[in-house]
């Protein structure tokens, strides 16, 4: 166990937290478990620390899962389908890659996403089309408060736009131990999203292998967002969000150029167009900005608190839902 470590995330924020323990075995989880501490004050389960802010010193207990290991478990029952179970630790990155190399095909446009395995069902990592979802056949969990483990199905996890039963009602109640993927023999590029699809038109690739796909997204990925070795941030920090039809057609008869697309409930605003508008892009509040190339990423300028974090949030926040009437929900979780 160490004691007021820094933990580790991606905006690059002193992070601080009561107790720090790494937990890379069963043996050392279920121990853990056994031990009651998780129970006895606030904890919190890590794993790069990609998707949340810690804007204050955490008073409890960080987990942070690195447990490791990818194996392929056979066949999925539909003809072509495999099942391939990864531990939690594992690299998210890492884990795409493996399957790339090994001929595991579904997974190949959420390339390049930050992060562990064991946090992709948590919001339903999604990207280029795709979300984990599509992917995720189930999910292996413990308890906190009983140690228990239990197989969550794809249904189970109650998965939405980044979104999932984890983040909702058994929020921090469950470690994700392993999540096991419904992957295909077969290569069926998804080129569903259009920037995809032009890239490789633009390469002359007409039919690409799921390497190429995954190269032509990682390539696409970067030039919008700022690599984390380079330019702390935690990606996207709001969600799009969704507003009534009616919502929608007053926006669209004050701004024709609106960003947005039909979804479940009315219709999904870009909120990069929204921050844009209100002319918070590339500019800064103290040491964190709004990233000049993406307006939906918060970036550390150098230097900077998760205090800036949240008072430039909180400053976005005011100014969209002045002028749009839109309350931006975010995406990174603030601690
Ligand atoms: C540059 C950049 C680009 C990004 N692009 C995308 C993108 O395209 N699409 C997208 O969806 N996200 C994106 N993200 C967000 C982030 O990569 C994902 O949310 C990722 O899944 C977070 O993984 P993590 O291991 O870092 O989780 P953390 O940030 O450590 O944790 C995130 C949440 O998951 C919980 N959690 C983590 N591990 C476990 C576990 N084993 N058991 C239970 N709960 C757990 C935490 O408690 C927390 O609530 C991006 C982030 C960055 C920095």
């Amino acid at each position: 166990m160490e004691q007021n470590i820094h933990i580790p995330n991606t905006f690059g924020l002193p992070a601080t937290a009561d107790r720090y323990i790494v937990v890379r075995s069963e043996a050392e989880l279920l121990s853990l478990l056994g031990s009651g501490l998780l129970v006895q004050g606030p904890c919190l389960i890590v794993g790069g620390g990609s998707n949340i802010v810690f804007a204050n010193h955490f008073c409890g207990t960080v987990v942070h899962i690195e447990n490791k290991g990818i194996r392929l478990l056979g066949p999925a029952s539909e003809a072509g389908g495999l099942l391939v179970e990864a531990a939690a630790g594992e690299v998210w990155d890492g884990f795409v890659n493996h399957c790339i190399d090994n001929r595991w095909h579904g997974a190949e446009n959420l390339v390049a996403i930050p992060g562990t395995v064991g946090a992709s069902p948590v919001q339903n990592v999604g990207a280029y089309g795709v979300e984990a979802k599509d992917i995720i056949h189930s999910v292996k969990a413990y308890e906190i408060a009983t140690g228990r483990e239990r197989v969550f199905t794809n249904a189970e996890c109650e998965f939405a736009y980044r979104n999932s039963i984890f983040k909702q009602r058994l929020k921090d109640r469950y470690i994700v131990w392993s999540v096991t993927f419904r992957l295909r023999r077969d290569f069926a590029p998804n080129l569903g999203y259009k920037a995809v699809a032009e890239a490789l038109a633009a390469a002359g690739v007409a039919h690409p292998t799921a390497r190429q796909l995954a190269d032509t997204i990682a390539a696409l990925r970067w030039s919008k967002l700022p690599r984390p070795e380079e330019m702390g941030s935690a990606g996207s920090f709001f969600k799009n969000p969704i507003v009534s039809a009616d919502h929608y057609q007053r926006l669209k008869q004050e701004y024709p150029d609106i960003a947005a697309f039909a979804a479940e409930g009315g219709y999904k605003l870009a909120a990069g167009w929204m921050i844009e508008k209100t002319g918070w892009k590339g500019r800064s509040l103290g040491r964190c900005g709004v990233y000049e190339r993406q307006a939906l990423v918060l970036v550390n300028r150098g230097g900077c608190t998760g205090e800036e974090v949240a008072a430039l949030a909180r400053a976005v926040t005011e100014e969209v839902q002045a002028r749009f009437g839109v309350a931006l929900e975010k995406e990174a979780i603030i601690i």
